[in-house]
């Protein structure tokens, strides 16, 4: 993606105050690796991810919660199609008013937000369990219309 300023951040979240939106020092990025920008406030809580749409900014402010059940098992990041054998993954989630009322939706998603890193293999720990044979170009698509398709659910597109 483009780089971004905290400026343009700043304008994605309006209703944001500063101390919530925790940017992160933008600096050391390497844009050209990322498909969407995501950071986790320090509270762990809460998360943001911005990814441009039709060159236009995008956000989504998710409620984020580690999956905390004793017995670890294998999932599989609903982005990036990364599988952990353990938790690699949190449940990322925003509520949505409808016409049947507020609801959640959610996607369990990598826990750090580094979905872009994984499908170009710049980390690597942990390993996928099921290692694919896909083009990164097309992976670059797969985890684009993901983000996009949450998006959608989740309003930020009208
Ligand atoms: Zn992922």
């Amino acid at each position: 993606m483009n780089p971004v300023n905290a400026k343009d951040l700043r304008g994605v979240f309006r209703q944001s105050s500063g101390t919530e939106l925790a940017l992160p020092d933008l600096t050391p990025i390497d844009w050209g690796v990322l498909d969407y920008l995501g950071w986790v406030h320090p509270s762990g809580a809460v998360a943001y991810v911005v990814m441009p749409v039709a060159g236009e900014l995008r956000g989504l402010r998710l409620r984020r919660a580690l999956n905390a059940s004793a017995r670890p098992r294998t999932r599989m990041c609903s982005w990036c199609h990364h599988v952990y054998r353990s938790r690699g993954t949190a449940l990322f989630s925003v509520y949505v008013e409808g016409s049947d009322g507020r609801r959640s939706i959610g996607n369990q998603v990598c826990r750090n937000l580094d979905c872009s890193l994984r499908i170009r293999n710049l980390v690597s720990d942990p390993p996928t369990y099921l290692p694919e044979t896909l083009h990164i170009e097309s992976k670059v698509r797969r985890l684009e219309n993901a983000v996009l398709t949450f998006m959608s659910r989740a309003n930020v597109l009208a």
